[in-house]
C-alpha cells in the first residue's frame, strides 16, 4: 500500500514569497518513525524565481511533517526547505538562517504566539464588499456576530478544523475590523516550530478556502482608505522575561537601539511603510516605541504582564505577510543578545 505526501515549500517570489506544494506517492515501507525522514525531493527551480533554466534543480528537505487533514488517512503534509543540489541552504532558505541564531539562543527558551491576520477576497472585492460601493465603516465586525457583520465564517471554522486534525499549535481566532478580515494564532511555541506551523497553518488557510471558491491574502493594505491593514502582531518571551519584568524592559529597549529599528522594520514585509503610518493602531515605521497596553505603540507590553511584573511582549509592526522565519530570528538576535548581557 501507499501514501500521499504533500511536499510544500517557499518559492522565490519578489518581494514577498509564496508557497508552492506538490504530491509524491510513497510506499508505507518508506513511512519512517521520524516525520523529517521522510525521502528528499526535487523541483524545477526556475518555474518558481529559484534558479535559472540552465540549472534549474532545486531539492526538497522536509523540516516539518503532520497529518494531512484534507485527504485524511495515513496522508502527510511535508513542509520542506529548499537547498541547492549541493545541499547548502538555497538564497531563499530564510529558516537555516533562524536555525542558528535559534540554537545559539536555546538555552534562555524564547517563544513566540503569532497573531495571522488575513483577508478573504471573493473576485476582485473583499468577502461581504457590495458590489460597486462600500460596507459600513469600522466598527462592528471585531469579533461581530450576525450575517450584516460575519463574512466567510464557514470557511474560518473549516480551516480552524484542518489545522486541529493537523496537530497545529492553533490558539484561537477572531473575526477582525474589515468584513471579510480574520485572525488566527499561532503558540506559543519555540522559533522554529512556530514558524514551520505558522507556513502550514498558511497552506491549509489557502486550501480551505479553495474548495469554497474563496481566495486568502495576507496583503498587508487589501484596502486603502480608512481600513485597518492587515498585520502579524508577534508575541515574545524568554524564561527570563516570563520570570521578571526588568528582563521585560531590557527588551523593549533592546529594540530601540541605534540601528535595530529600521534593521527590524525593514525585514518586517513588503508594504510595512503602507499599513504603519501611525493611524489604525500603528505606530509610525520610522519611529519606535513601546508602553503598556499602547496599541499606538512599536511595541506593546500587555497591561496583565505589567501587573504580574512578568510575562511578554509584543511587536506589533510585523506585516501579515512577514516571513516568520525572519521576525523570529530578528527578536531572538537582538532581545536574547541584550538579556544575555
Ligand atoms: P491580542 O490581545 O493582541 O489580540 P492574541 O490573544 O490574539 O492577542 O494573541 C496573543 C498571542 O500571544 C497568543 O498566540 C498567545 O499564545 C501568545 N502568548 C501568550 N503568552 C505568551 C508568552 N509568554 N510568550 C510568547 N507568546 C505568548
Ligand atoms: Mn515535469
Ligand atoms: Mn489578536
Ligand atoms: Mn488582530
Ligand atoms: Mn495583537
Amino acid at each position: 500500500m501507499s501514501f500521499k505526501a504533500e511536499y510544500i515549500w517557499i518559492d522565490g517570489t519578489e518581494p514577498t514569497a509564496k508557497l508552492r506544494s506538490k504530491t509524491k506517492i510513497l510506499a508505507d515501507s518508506e513511512k519512517p518513525a521520524e516525520g523529517a525522514d521522510l525521502p528528499i525531493w526535487g523541483f524545477d527551480g526556475s518555474s518558481t524565481n529559484q534558479a535559472k533554466g540552465h540549472a534549474s534543480d532545486c531539492v526538497l528537505k522536509p523540516v516539518f511533517v503532520c497529518p494531512d487533514p484534507i485527504r485524511g488517512g495515513d496522508d502527510v503534509l511535508v513542509l520542506c526547505e529548499v537547498l541547492n543540489t549541493d545541499m547548502t541552504p538555497h538564497e531563499t532558505n530564510t529558516r537555516a538562517a533562524l536555525a542558528e541564531v535559534a540554537e545559539k539562543f536555546a538555552a534562555q527558551e524564547p517563544i513566540f504566539g503569532i497573531e495571522q491576520e488575513y483577508t478573504f477576497f471573493k473576485g476582485a472585492r473583499p468577502l461581504g464588499f457590495p458590489e460597486g460601493g462600500f460596507p459600513a465603516a469600522q466598527g462592528g465586525y471585531y469579533c461581530g456576530v450576525g450575517s450584516d457583520e460575519i463574512f466567510g465564517r464557514d470557511v474560518v471554522e473549516a480551516h480552524l478544523e484542518n489545522c486541529l486534525k493537523a496537530g497545529l499549535g492553533i490558539s484561537g481566532i477572531n473575526a477582525e475590523v474589515m468584513p471579510g478580515q480574520w485572525e488566527f494564532q499561532v503558540g506559543p511555541l519555540a522559533p522554529l516550530e512556530v514558524s514551520d506551523q505558522l507556513w502550514v497553518a498558511r497552506w491549509l488557510l489557502y486550501r480551505t478556502a479553495e474548495d469554497f471558491e474563496v481566495s486568502a491574502t495576507l496583503d498587508p493594505k487589501p484596502v486603502k482608505g480608512d481600513w485597518n491593514g492587515a498585520g502579524a502582531h508577534t508575541n515574545f518571551s524568554t524564561k527570563a522575561m516570563r520570570e521578571g519584568y526588568e528582563a521585560i524592559i531590557t527588551a523593549c529597549e533592546s529594540l530601540g537601539e541605534g540601528s535595530k529599528p529600521m534593521d527590524h522594520v525593514k525585514n518586517y514585509g513588503a508594504g510595512i511603510d503602507d499599513r504603519l503610518t501611525g493611524l489604525h493602531e500603528t505606530a509610525p515605521w520610522n519611529e519606535y516605541s513601546y508602553g503598556v497596553s499602547d496599541r499606538g505603540a512599536s511595541v506593546r507590553i500587555p497591561w496583565q504582564v505589567e501587573k504580574d511584573g512578568k510575562g511578554y511582549i509584543e511587536d506589533r509592526r510585523p506585516n501579515a505577510n512577514v516571513d516568520p522565519y525572519v521576525v523570529t530570528r530578528l527578536l531572538v538576535d537582538t532581545c536574547c543578545t541584550a538579556l544575555e548581557k
